[in-house]
């Protein structure tokens, strides 16, 4: 089934009764090449590229619940790529390329919207830590631009500018950033690792990883055994769990994050805008709501809600930003659950246990990651080889020290990233 201008016309006006299923719902077989654990953003972009980019797909998507029940059908769509540190920068620049060819490559609409996001300063030193993020984000091949306040107030005009406490001093502004519709990246995902032969299992959770002389032979399921000759855990919230399975300990700790979204307005933000001077951002949906979100709840836990203090948090710090926002009314809030590194970065890697591989760590940023990530992880899985923008995403340099890419310089505490 193909999209394209001419099938929507039709199915307009013939009552949308000629489109199918959008992917095949097999029973799982005994026996598969490559089973991938998780079927959010990631597991089914790494399950795609498995197929498109390597011709393998003798695979196997296991889901626990339903595809894009988890993070990936839960965050607040920010997709950019102003990383500064090495290994992050190259990743996240080679992953807004893939967004950008996405929808044809879908053949899907996912609604990638780049409609330019601004990073406010509020402080001189500010300032000078944007002007160096933006000369790296440029030096990466990436766009930036550095406005000052005059230059805010002609995008933004809404803001509070002088605000006792934390006046707008200018922003960092990143026209390829923007937005994307979440669910739609993982149900063309899906559709198009269906389509390449890919089997995506939902209502089956691993419960076992089944390793026998130091080599993964299969996992446990609630639908039964299934043998494999390669694993790929990408699990996101649930990492150091499913690990477990394997005896593995990962530097994981799970954390949740909330977002909200109000009732319907006409269009008022043409951005993404993030708060300086707290943990706030917001973006305005295309049907209409204001969606924003801010900092972790401060204690792990694996409760896919959140909690009142920090609802009022975020809600003080929109409030101080844009006073004018008082006046919306919250609709609905939840959480997901959160894979935080004790540098903020991900991890990408093999495993000691041979033929089982893992991709997770992704914190709160792993949306704009998914098509990346995929990439990466699929052709890993597939050679044996790193791919080169994600080649510094080992799990052993949280063993030795060596290469941590701590973009936020907020040390080793897990939720301060
Ligand atoms: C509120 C919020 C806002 C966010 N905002 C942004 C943002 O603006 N930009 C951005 O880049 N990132 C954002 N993120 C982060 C991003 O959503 C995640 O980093 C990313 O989605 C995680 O990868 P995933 O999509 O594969 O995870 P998930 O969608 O959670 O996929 C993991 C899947 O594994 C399944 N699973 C778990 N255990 C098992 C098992 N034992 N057997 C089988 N299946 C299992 C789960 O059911 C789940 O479907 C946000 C996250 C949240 C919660």
């Amino acid at each position: 089934m193909r999209f394209s201008a001419l099938r929507l016309f039709q199915e307009g006006v013939t009552g949308n009764r000629g489109w199918g299923p959008h992917w095949r719902d097999p029973a799982p077989k005994g026996e598969y090449d490559i089973v991938v654990i998780g079927g959010g953003g990631h597991g089914l972009s790494t399950a795609y590229y498995l197929a498109k980019e390597h011709g393998l797909s003798n695979v196997a998507v296991l889901e626990k619940g339903y595809l894009g029940g988890g993070n990936v059908g839960r965050n607040t769509t920010i997709v950019r790529a102003n990383y500064f540190l090495p290994g992050n920068s190259e990743f996240y620049s080679h992953s807004l390329k893939l967004w950008e060819g996405l929808e044809a490559d879908l053949n899907y609409n996912v609604m990638h919207s780049q409609r330019g996001l601004i990073n406010l300063f509020h402080s001189d030193g500010q300032r000078d830590a944007f002007a160096r993020r933006g000369n790296a984000m440029e030096n990466q091949g990436d766009d930036a631009e550095l406005l000052d306040r005059k230059g805010v107030e002609k995008y933004l005009p809404y803001l509070d500018f002088d605000n006792v406490r934390f006046p707008v001093y200018g922003g960092l502004l990143h026209k390829r950033g923007g937005t994307a519709r979440h669910d739609a990246v993982a149900w063309g995902y899906a559709r198009g690792a269906s389509d390449r032969g890919v089997d995506l299992i939902q209502n089956c959770e691993v419960t076992g990883i089944d390793i026998a002389g130091g080599k993964v032979t299969g996992v446990q399921t609630t639908r039964g055994a299934i043998k494999a000759k390669k694993v790929a855990i990408v699990v996101a919230g649930r990492s150091g769990q499913v690990a477990a399975m394997a005896g593995m300990r990962l530097p994981i700790e799970s954390h949740i994050l909330q977002a909200f979204v109000t009732e319907g307005l006409k269009p008022v933000i043409n951005h993404v805008v993030s708060f300086g001077m707290g943990h706030f951002y917001i973006s305005q949906s295309d049907k209409g709501g204001l969606v924003f979100g801010g900092d972790l709840d401060f204690y792990p836990s694996y409760a896919q809600r959140g909690n009142l203090p920090m609802a009022e948090h975020v809600m003080e710090a929109a409030m101080t930003l844009m006073p004018a926002i008082g006046k919306a009314k919250v609709l609905r809030s939840w959480g997901g659950i959160m894979d935080m590194t004790p540098d903020g970065s991900p991890i990408i890697d093999k495993t000691d246990t041979e033929g089982l591989f893992i991709d997770c760590g992704w914190c709160y940023g792993g949306f704009k990651a998914v098509p990346g990530s995929g990439f990466s992880f699929a052709h890993l899985i597939a050679t044996g080889e790193h791919h080169a923008p994600a080649a510094r995403f080992r799990l052993d340099r949280f063993r030795d020290g060596v290469g941590l890419m701590d973009e936020e310089g907020t040390g080793a505490q897990h939720n301060l990233h």
